[in-house]
């Protein structure tokens, strides 16, 4: 399969739909403009095409592997970081003081994501160093700040994020690990992490672990938290590396997928740290390395889809079975159903995400809480519905394909057991639903209603020139506001959460309504306005079932007893 970057769709949502002229008519931004994003997109888009898509496959057949301690990474991993590095990808919307470029979110959100789509096991490297980077910009002390920012951005160093044990997954609070101070400002570091995506790599000169432990007089829960930066190497002060930490990559997981990312055991036995942020503040500051984490993988669920549907297209066109218009599959229609859904619930995603992005640059930008407010609001329904269309349009892929869909040489198998993990990590898409329908619904629901209200006034707009799309998300949005207005009403959090997850799904259908219904006024009598009428007729509509769904309640989830449930 050849991966080809979708540039024509970023700048298309870019220029017509996600209004990315409003984030550099901001001062912040202004150095960002047509030019310039047209560059970096072209740029990243021969990355992608031409070094890291190449190594996807290899990644697969020869995982990375721990011999006798040491870790080997995937064949020709190590060249292409270096091309990531060299082209300044990890620190593209990193402060410049430091050696970043200070662009946008909304870029770094396609770049990683179109490398994704080339190579997910590789991409997820840059992608931990680009959350750490974000951390200790905000939370770090100076010191820290200067010594590692320069070399995290310019990868000579790499990334990891260390929360989980095994006892402490989506609890993060009951975790274990310990940190005692050392006297000297510096802490002990002891415990075992479980799950460390490139705990280590033979490309990188240091691997620059952030490690959630707790203090001796730390609360339990997550409140008692801290954070340290723990090296493997302890660097001197000017930055040359000194002796090996107390710290180890004990063994490597084997996994469903993802085989190119070693997903390490790591043992910290007393090792060096420093503390990053407050004493008991390691949430707060782990948090702005999970939601730029989020927005990513998010990202890579969307890559995927753009890569299964690119396969899954080239494939159609190729395999002859039956009678046909043209003698390929393409031409039967339940094919180009699969295929039709693919391209549209990829756009809407897609469209989702840089929304999500476009409103984290507005918030840099500006300050002002609307744009943070957004930011929080979209980044659950961005990270789970990017996920889940990357898994649903796998697994349509290998459908599209046949039987040749489950034999591992075309390709499409990869792809599905790749992506599978995404709804899992960095939150699983369950405790996403659970944040949208909590967290970000303090506000008793303001936000969900002011965003229903910009999708219902567009489509209002629209009935002049598109009456019966217009009509289709207009209805799907009073249906959204009552739901919403029905989870805002329960007091009770467990009735919201027993919904939390249709309903998130339902709010994600009806923004692709929105950004297809945009589409479609961009480009009458177009492809992308036949596009939309697909989406909107035919899969906007899931909205409905997912809604009822989410109102129904805690009751009915929970009235098989688990006996019951084991009979
Ligand atoms: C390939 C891979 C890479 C990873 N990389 C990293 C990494 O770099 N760093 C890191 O720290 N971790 C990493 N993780 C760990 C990952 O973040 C966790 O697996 C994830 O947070 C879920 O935790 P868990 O596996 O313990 O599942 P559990 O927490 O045991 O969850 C099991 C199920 O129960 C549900 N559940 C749990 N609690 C609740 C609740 N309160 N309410 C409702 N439902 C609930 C979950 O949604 C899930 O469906 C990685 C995992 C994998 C598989």
């Amino acid at each position: 399969m050849t991966f080809r970057a979708p540039l024509s769709e970023y700048e298309f949502l870019l220029n017509t739909v996600i209004g990315f002229d409003q984030i550099t008519a901001t001062e912040r931004f202004a150095e960002a403009d047509g030019d310039v994003v047209s560059a970096i997109l072209n740029e990243a888009g021969k990355l992608c095409n031409e070094v890291m898509a190449p190594l996807n496959r290899g990644g697969d057949l020869t995982p990375s592997a721990l011999e006798n301690g040491v870790l080997r990474s995937a064949p020709g991993f190590g060249d292409g970081w270096k091309a990531i590095a060299e082209g300044g990808w990890i620190g593209m919307s990193a402060p410049q003081e430091h050696g970043g470029m200070g662009l946008p979110m909304t870029l770094t959100t396609a770049v990683n994501e179109m490398m994704s789509g080339a190579c997910l096991s590789l991409q997820l490297a840059p992608l931990m160093s680009q959350g750490q980077i974000e951390a200790l910009e905000h939370h770090a002390s100076d010191a820290l700040k200067e010594l590692y920012l320069p070399k995290l951005i310019s990868g000579e160093w790499a990334g990891t994020m260390n929360l989980t044990e095994p006892q402490a997954g989506s609890d993060v609070g009951a975790l274990s690990s310990k940190a005692e101070p050392n006297g000297d400002g510096t802490y002990a570091i002891s415990g075992q992490k479980i799950f460390i995506t490139w705990g280590d790599n033979d490309f990188a000169e240091n691997i620059c672990h952030l490690v959630l432990a707790r203090l001796p007089d730390g609360a339990a829960g997550t409140k008692g938290i801290s954070l340290f930066l723990v090296p493997k190497y302890l660097p001197n002060e000017d930055g040359s590396l000194g002796a090996a930490n107390d710290l180890k990559v004990v063994s490597l997981e084997h996994k469903l997928g993802l085989h190119g990312s070693p997903t390490c055991v790591m043992q910290y036995d007393g090792a060096k740290g420093w503390l990053v942020g407050e004493a008991h503040g390691g949430m707060a500051a782990m948090f702005t390395m999970m939601n730029n984490a989020r927005l990513g993988v998010g990202g890579q669920g969307v890559g995927i889809s753009e890569a299964a549907y690119q396969q899954a297209l080239d494939y159609a066109l190729e395999r002859k079975q039956g009678k046909s218009a043209s003698g390929s599959i393409a031409d039967h229609a339940d094919v180009r159903r699969m295929l039709m859904e693919m391209k549209a619930d990829t756009y809407a995603a897609r469209a989702i995400l840089l929304a999500c992005a476009h409103a984290i640059d507005m918030q840099v930008a500006t300050g002002e809480a609307e744009w943070k407010a957004r930011a929080a609001f979209l980044t659950p329904i961005a990270k789970a519905f990017g996920t889940e269309t990357g898994i649903r349009q796998a697994d349509t892929g290998v459908q599209v394909h046949g039987g040749m869909g489950f034999i591992e040489e075309t390709g499409a198998a990869q792809l599905l057991r790749d992506v599978r993990v995404t709804s899992i990590y960095e939150g699983t898409n369950g405790i996403q639903a659970m944040d949208l329908v909590a967290r970000k619904m303090m506000d008793g629901g303001d936000m969900a209603h002011r965003i229903i209200d910009e999708i219902e006034a567009q489509a209002e707009g629209a009935r002049a020139t598109h009456p019966n799309m217009g009509e289709a998300v207009w209805q799907a949005c009073e249906s959204l506001r009552e739901t919403t207005e029905w989870m805002v009403a329960q007091d009770d959090l467990q009735e919201r959460f027993a919904g939390a997850v249709p309903y998130l799904r339902a709010f994600a259908r009806v923004l692709g309504g929105h950004f297809h219904l945009s589409a479609a006024i961009a480009d009458k009598g177009g492809p992308r306005e036949k596009l939309a009428r697909f989406y909107i007729k035919r899969m906007l509509p899931e909205h409905a079932g997912l809604l009822v769904h989410a109102q129904e309640g805690y009751a009915g989830t929970m009235a098989l007893t688990l006996e019951e449930l084991a009979g």
